[in-house]
């Protein structure tokens, strides 16, 4: 049985700063340290319940946050910047299941510890067929473009809410409760690494119950941005069309598509960022 796990960061518990998201320094290295935990305890939770093989890709920052060699179970691991597949880089259809670990709220959302969507100097908003949605949301067109269920989702209350019109009987980890964008009342990691091992292994013991992700085909993603700009440098990418002063639309039959134009606009975009 074979596992797919998209890490993130911010949604860690004991994460509430960018100082811990982004090397170098010592709040750095305390913040990987955390991400670490709790991957490990996806990894041995997964295990546990008869998964065989897996592979972890980097979706955070720079993409190359952790020691390949610290990672449990010789998990593959997918790092570094200039993915094609971004978050979701690796997957294919010989995978059985999905986990998203350390996940964040979106950018338009209820507050949320270090919310934002891809890259918060660009995006302000994320709707995926009239619904709010976040990099989970926009992640499941990935899912569902190879017909692999996602099982586990962790992070904090509001990233477990905006999941929830996508994922359908996931697995859901909440960590830490957000008080402002940055702050969070949290479990000990611990804690948090014994909760995530205990949803692991229940994700996979029930797998055969967790359907698609539910999102209709033909599918429309709407994107807004920051500015003008950005709307107007975002429609050079094959696939992206305006749809008023800031906001862009992508819409397609294979959700696979809908999501290299989704990653090209947030590629080309970055030119368009600064004042
Ligand atoms: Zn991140």
């Amino acid at each position: 049985m074979k596992l797919f796990i998209s890490f993130d960061m911010e949604g860690v518990a004991g994460i509430v700063d960018w100082a811990q998201c982004l090397p170098p320094g010592q709040a750095y290295e305390e913040g990987r340290a955390l991400l670490l935990g709790e991957v490990n305890a996806a990894i041995d939770g997964a295990l546990a319940a008869g998964v065989t093989e897996i592979v972890c890709n980097d979706s955070h920052g720079a993409m190359n946050n952790l020691n390949p060699a610290d990672l449990h179970g010789r998990a593959a691991y997918i790092a570094g910047r200039h993915k094609p597949r971004y978050m979701m880089e690796g997957l294919d259809d010989s995978f059985d299941a999905v986990f998203f670990v350390g996940y964040h709220g979106s950018i338009s959302g209820q507050l949320s510890v270090l919310s934002h969507t891809y890259n918060p100097s660009v995006i302000s908003r994320v709707l995926l067929n009239g619904v709010e949605c976040g990099e989970s949301g926009i992640n499941a067109l990935v899912a569902l473009g190879h017909g692999v269920p996602v099982a586990l989702i962790t992070g904090d209350e509001v990233t477990i809410a905006e999941a929830g019109p996508f994922f359908k009987q996931v697995e859901q980890v909440v960590v830490k409760g957000s008080i402002t964008r940055f702050a969070a009342a949290q479990v000990h990691p611990e804690e948090a690494r014994e909760m995530i091992y205990a949803g692991a292994e229940a994700a996979v013991q029930r797998l055969g119950a967790v359907p698609l992700p539910d999102v209709e085909l033909p599918a429309r993603l709407d994107v807004e941005l920051q500015t003008a700009d950005m709307a107007h440098v975002a429609t050079w990418v094959k696939g992206v069309e305006r749809s008023g002063t800031r906001s862009v639309r992508i819409m397609g039959e294979d959700p696979l598509e809908i999501y290299r134009s989704f990653v090209g606009l947030t590629y080309i975009t970055r030119m368009s960022e600064g004042r």
